[in-house]
């Protein structure tokens, strides 16, 4: 029985071809490349070789031409196996070498044992013939060919990436950083937008260095140095050839050799000068507010502290006045006299809400973990009279939470809103129901819900989870009002009307949520009572905790 020698690089399709031709009883040896073959072929004087075609070491075409060279190997027979065997130039350049017989891969196993049948019966009878003298040329020009196709791939693709980049308006680079410091491409965008050509870049591989804005390099050399091979995005800023400053972000990708050492970066820098100079005119316009509100804060604490004095002489002088010489003025004169008074005392009021005003504003807020229930007892304690007077009943809803704050003044907030919600209702039955939702069971609040600070703060998150509410069935709020009741000064009613009072406590109320970093809107129908509600943010580990006095849920307190 013939020997067969099975040449291929891949081990399951050489097992494969094995297998199939040990079933069909011949001896098989076998050989991972082109090299072991021609060892094996001198050693075991096998009758026929498959082959593969494309193997690392010594591909099918060299093992071939060796085996012909060597009278003791010129004889043997050979098949190709092999699944690039639809060019011409393969299946000419195999006949060249006398080989007749091409198998692609795959094939049917019945058509694989008929063609070594086949080419064993005719062994011997057609004599090989030897190599023509054109075979190592027309070999060398296939692997030529192949190498050329792959080469003009690889060139097309670059071209392509030129032409992006060539039109892109974005710079775009390639930058080496071994072994030596090279730009390999920068695109036209570079002068549009530092104002030197890319040639003076490829003339110069410091030139980075030389047009970075002194503030930014130290980040320009530790971005380079360490960070842009992990891809990070920087943001530098350059003087322009006409020496304008331009701000870039820059993004890249590194370029890394076979064996991972970085070589190069690529990447791209886009302008956002025009950004970056917004920024900084809102950062100073922002500043610029704040350091004029707190001039004002500082303005009306002053003033109204300085008021003060002079006020309490014109009261005290007028009571004097009233007093020691009442029989000189007469009924008439002290009447008046006492109108002043009255004046100076309302005067006096304004004053003392301008200066609570103006301190809340001052202060160091105290924030402690806050039982919010112990807060919400003290209010309604303290509001034993009106509650008494008035036969409001105050029902806490859902028990606090405790939650991260100023105690102090979130007790304040609480008695402002408690005492208004009692206070705006001329009906028979004045309730009030205090509670929270958490922020996930809420929609997201509607326009008018958004009674947010100047300045905007759209897109922020209270970070404690819940959403206080003060509830009353009093005589509530038209909507057209909900903004300007939180104006210092502003009331909807005379000041005979409801108990009177100074229109400020709204405003105090909403700037301590403000200075909590939380929000206060209200809902109301008019004529059927108005809920207030608030959010605060406190630090990552405020909200978090079970309510302090669950074990008053739903309870009701009558007072
Ligand atoms: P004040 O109560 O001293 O007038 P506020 O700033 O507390 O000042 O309130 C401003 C105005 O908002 C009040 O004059 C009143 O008209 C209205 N208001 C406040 N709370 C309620 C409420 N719960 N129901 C109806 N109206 C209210």
């Amino acid at each position: 029985m013939s020997t067969i020698l099975i040449v291929e690089d891949n081990a399951t399709a050489r097992e494969l071809l094995v297998e199939l031709l040990r079933d069909a009883r011949y001896p098989v040896i076998e050989a991972e490349d082109g090299a072991e073959a021609l060892r094996l072929a001198h050693t075991q004087h096998p009758d026929l070789i498959i082959s593969d075609v494309l193997m690392p070491e010594m591909n099918g075409y060299e093992l071939v031409r060796h085996l012909r060279t060597d009278p003791e190997t010129a004889l043997i027979e050979v098949i190709f196996h092999s699944a690039v065997f639809n060019e011409p130039e393969a299946h000419d350049l195999a006949r060249d070498c006398g080989v007749t017989h091409v198998i692609s891969k795959p094939t049917e196993p019945k058509k694989i044992l008929n063609t070594v049948a086949e080419v064993l019966r005719a062994k011997g009878t057609e004599p090989t013939s030897p190599l023509p003298a054109s075979f190592d040329h027309k070999h060398q020009q296939l692997l030529t060919g192949k190498l050329m196709q792959q080469i003009d791939a690889l060139d097309r693709s670059e071209e392509r990436f030129r032409m992006l980049a060539e039109h892109a308006t974005d710079i775009v680079f390639r930058y080496h950083l071994h072994p030596t410091r090279a730009w390999e491409y920068v695109n036209p965008a570079a002068t549009i937008i530092l104002g030197y050509e890319p040639r003076e870049y490829y003339a110069d591989p410091k030139l980075l260095y030389k047009i970075v804005h002194p503030d930014s390099r130290g980040e320009l050399e530790s971005w380079i140095d360490a960070r842009c091979a992990s891809g990070d995005t920087t943001e530098i800023r350059w003087i322009h050839k006409d020496g304008r400053t331009v701000w870039t972000e820059i993004r890249s990708t590194p370029l890394r050799d076979v064996v991972g050492n970085l070589v190069a970066v690529e990447g791209i820098a886009r302008d956002i000068t025009e950004r970056k100079t917004a920024e900084a005119k809102l950062e100073a316009l922002n500043k610029e507010l704040l350091r004029s509100n707190k001039e004002l804060e500082d303005f009306a604490y002053i003033a109204s502290h300085d008021l003060r004095e002079p006020l309490r002489g014109i009261n005290s002088f007028s009571s004097f006045l009233v007093q020691d010489y009442g029989d000189k003025l007469g009924e008439d004169g002290c009447s008046k006299l006492r109108t002043v008074m009255r004046l100076t005392k309302r005067m006096e009021d304004f004053i003392d809400v301008l200066l609570t005003y103006s301190r809340v504003g001052r202060l160091e807020l105290a924030f402690e973990e806050t039982d919010l229930g112990a807060v919400l007892n003290e209010v309604i304690d303290s509001h034993g009279l009106l509650l008494q007077e008035t036969g409001a009943v105050v029902r806490i809803e859902r028990p606090l939470p405790v939650v991260r704050c100023d105690p102090v003044r979130i007790r304040e907030v609480f008695g402002n809103l408690i005492a208004n919600a009692i206070k705006y209702n001329n009906g028979p039955e004045k309730r009030v129901e205090i509670g929270y939702e958490l922020q996930e069971e809420r929609s997201a609040p509607s326009a008018q819900d958004k009674l947010q600070p100047p300045g905007g703060d759209e897109g922020r998150s209270d970070s404690i989870p819940y959403v206080f509410y003060i509830r009353d069935n009093g005589i509530g709020i038209r909507a057209k009002h909900f903004e300007a009741i939180f104006k210092i000064f502003r009331r909807l009613h005379g000041r005979e009307e409801f108990g009177g009072g100074t229109g400020a406590g709204l405003t105090i109320t909403k700037k301590i949520i403000e200075r909590h970093g939380g929000r206060i809107w209200l809902e109301s129908t008019y004529g059927k009572g108005a809920t207030f509600y608030f959010t605060l943010q406190g630090d990552e580990h405020a909200g978090k905790d079970e309510p302090a006095d669950s074990h008053r849920r739903g309870q009701s307190r009558g007072l």
